[in-house]
């Protein structure tokens, strides 16, 4: 009896999509190398395989090697990611082998590997042959290189319907433009101290409560927060005027909440609250 590893993966499936694309690649380059990147989802313990990538019009391609366009891929790669609702993610990469060479060289490895640590999950690469019938070898490949050969289902119906679910128009919503030029304000105004995400201090998040309430509860400005450890990051965006802050909230020595906005201002907790309430009341 066989035991499956749980998390183990358990197939490949393509989007018909996806394996035209390999096939219409392996036309064009015949007899040559040639290959590209997969993008998708690792979901369900299934590659879940939506868009294939040729290797773009710089690319190389002899009779045992190929290399990339780099910077088309990566502009076609993240083009194409964005036409769904959940954009996809970079989950493998597929080449062809001459004759019946379905298993992988030295170099190949290297480039698995590289793969493979971009992604908790590992990678997924797969390999054409031409021999004489067309045939799509997939391989799991995880960190440490131990290959899993997975069965492979072409269809379109087999994939998750929200994984396949394309970007509307209903996507470009007044509402929906003006959240997303929001995020992009205050990204850039986070962007103005540059630090490294990471979980916030339990006693500055419990500190950070009530302002937190304050945020929510005042309509002045738009807010955003970053947590980086011993700093929380909080962006404002008035609502109806020009004004753009960036603060930063910690604990001072005594375990006093403090904030220090960017040009040196220096505020309690209960006079930064007060202020943001202020400008509410202007307007
Ligand atoms: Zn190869």
């Amino acid at each position: 009896m066989q035991h499956t590893q749980p998390g183990a993966p358990q197939e490949v499936l393509f989007s018909r999509r996806a394996l035209a694309a390999i096939c219409a690649e392996t036309l064009e380059h015949h007899p040559l190398e040639t290959g590209g990147i997969l993008l998708g989802h690792w979901h369900q313990r299934r590659w879940q395989v939506l868009e294939a990538i040729d290797p773009g019009p710089g690319a190389r391609c002899t009779a045992t090697t190929f290399e990339y366009d780099c910077a088309y891929v990566d502009h076609l790669a993240s083009k194409l990611a964005r036409q769904y609702r959940q954009p996809l993610q970079l989950i493998g990469l597929w080449h062809r082998h001459p004759g019946s060479f379905d298993r992988f060289s030295a170099e190949d490895d290297l480039t698995n590997q590289r793969f493979a640590d971009l992604n908790p999950h590992g990678a997924l690469s797969c390999l054409v042959n031409l021999d004489p019938a067309f045939r799509l070898t997939a391989f799991h490949v995880p960190p440490d290189l131990s290959y899993v050969r997975l069965p492979l289902v072409v269809g379109d119906a087999l994939i998750d319907s929200a994984l396949r679910e394309p970007i509307q128009v209903s996507d470009l919503e007044p509402e929906r433009l003006a959240d997303q030029a929001l995020a992009m304000e205050l990204q850039q105004l986070m962007a103005r101290i540059p630090r490294v995400h990471s979980a916030l201090l339990p006693a500055l998040a419990d500190a950070f409560e009530p302002v937190l309430s304050a945020l929510e509860a005042q309509e002045g400005w738009r807010y955003g927060l970053r947590a980086c450890g011993r700093v929380l990051q909080v962006a404002l965006v008035e609502a109806w005027g020009p004004r753009r802050q960036l603060w930063e909230l910690s604990l001072s020595r005594s375990g006093q909440l403090q904030a220090l906005r960017e040009d040196g201002w220096s505020l309690s907790a209960s006079a930064f609250v007060g202020q943001l309430q202020e400008v509410a009341r202007v307007h």
